[in-house]
């Protein structure tokens, strides 16, 4: 068997059912049947793998995971119903009262409220460490720290962490290093090679790719996850057989979208960077991109987000959202349809001009999901509405 990328994202499937049937078929049924008293001893008893109950396994789920864990070379892995539900569940199955987390300090909006909303209901803390200052995260770890926490490319800021860089920290402090891998997906980027512990992605975003399901994955070494698939069993996260049908066929289609994402997103970035009512544009593959080295070292595409900054800050940035005729203006990313977003009037909106700026977010900020339209058609959007500033 070939071991390239798109064969294993294509060829990695069940075993045929009697059918034959060539595409993995849906597997809609909430339990299974035994054939003996002694099967279902045996199957509860975990002596043998097989499926009890959709809530703890499904065929269809059971294909999407191992899938993540060929692309993502990841011992084992456990599905989930979205990214939180993927992002909450490792953290509670891995954590106890009194443990300590560190994080980067911008990290997806939802994984933000629950460090700072929940996690301290069972008396879990967390310290922030800055992305553009990664020398500070040692100062952060305390007796009680468990786990490092980061996303790279960052949310909406597109800036990047050094994953070989966070794997000898949490290696030298024996700390599980935990990376959220969603906007480089494990075409552009596997956090794994580079000595990540655990991967976690909302497969929402580039993995379903055309905005349709919500789900999540966490993947990774194998006696973690045990303890994870134990949390999401008991708990009840499950990602629907049908979210997982579709999310596996989606990533049999993963590297001809991200290839056409990250060029169109390369030659946008390009356009912006010249354009004289733009202050600057963050890309990973552009070498103005304070981090391109890094970028170079560890993805293979600079991924299909874009941050840049307007001239003349948040009515500017009103004016440029309101001039946009094609792309569409909502809070997803990730998706076949070109996404705009502001993020200082809308999904940032309520946190302190300092807290915002602190995490890169300048008012006049805007971030463009670059999708699968035409790329001229894209650039010709953008380029209309920043004529009307
Ligand atoms: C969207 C997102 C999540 C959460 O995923 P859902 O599927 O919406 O629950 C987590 N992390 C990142 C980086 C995201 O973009």
């Amino acid at each position: 068997m070939s071991t390239q990328f798109e064969t294993k994202a294509i060829r990695e499937q069940l075993e045929r059912s009697q059918y034959m049937e060539h595409s993995t078929p849906l597997y809609l049924t909430s339990s299974f049947v035994f054939e003996d008293d002694e099967d279902m001893r045996a199957s509860f008893a975990e002596e043998k793998k097989r499926n009890i109950y959709s809530r703890f396994t499904n065929p269809n789920s059971e294909e999407f995971v191992n899938k993540i864990c060929v692309l993502e070379e990841a011992e084992a892995g456990v599905a989930f119903a979205s990214g939180m539900g993927a992002v909450f569940s490792t953290f509670a199955a891995l954590l106890n009262s009194g443990d300590h987390i560190v994080s980067a300090r911008s990290v997806f909006g939802s994984t933000h409220s629950m460090f700072t909303k929940f996690l301290p209901k069972w008396n879990i803390e967390t310290t922030y460490f800055d992305v553009s200052q990664p020398e500070t995260i040692e100062a952060c770890i305390r007796p009680e720290t468990k786990l490092i926490y980061a996303e790279t490319p960052t949310n909406p800021g597109v800036d990047l962490l050094d994953l070989e860089q966070l794997s000898q920290i949490a290696k030298k402090h024996h700390l599980i290093l935990v990376i959220d891998n969603c906007f480089a997906t494990p075409y552009l980027q596997q956090p794994i090679q580079f000595g990540a512990d655990l991967v976690i992605h909302s497969a929402t975003k580039l993995i379903d790719g055309q905005g349709r399901v919500l789900g999540g994955v966490t993947v990774g070494r194998k006696d973690l996850i045990r303890e994870i698939f134990l949390f999401a069993r008991n708990t009840g996260p499950a990602l629907s057989p049908f979210n997982a049908w579709v999310l596996s066929k989606s990533l049999e289609t993963l590297a001809v979208r991200l290839d056409r994402h990250c060029d169109s997103a390369l030659a946008l970035a390009q356009f912006l960077e010249a354009h004289p009512q733009v202050n600057w544009v963050k890309y990973p593959f552009l070498p103005s991109h304070p981090q391109y080295e890094i970028a170079k070292k560890q993805m293979r595409k600079g991924g299909n987000i874009i941050s840049f900054e307007i001239k003349g800050g948040i009515e500017s940035g009103r004016v440029f959202l309101n001039a946009i005729q094609m792309c569409s203006l909502s809070a997803n990313l990730g998706d076949s349809r070109t996404i705009i977003t502001h993020p200082a009037s809308t999904t940032h909106s309520k946190l302190q001009e300092e807290d915002r700026l602190s995490v890169g977010i300048t008012d006049g900020m805007i971030r463009l999901s670059v999708g699968l339209e035409h790329p001229d058609d894209i650039q010709n959007d953008v380029a209309n509405a920043l004529e009307q500033l």
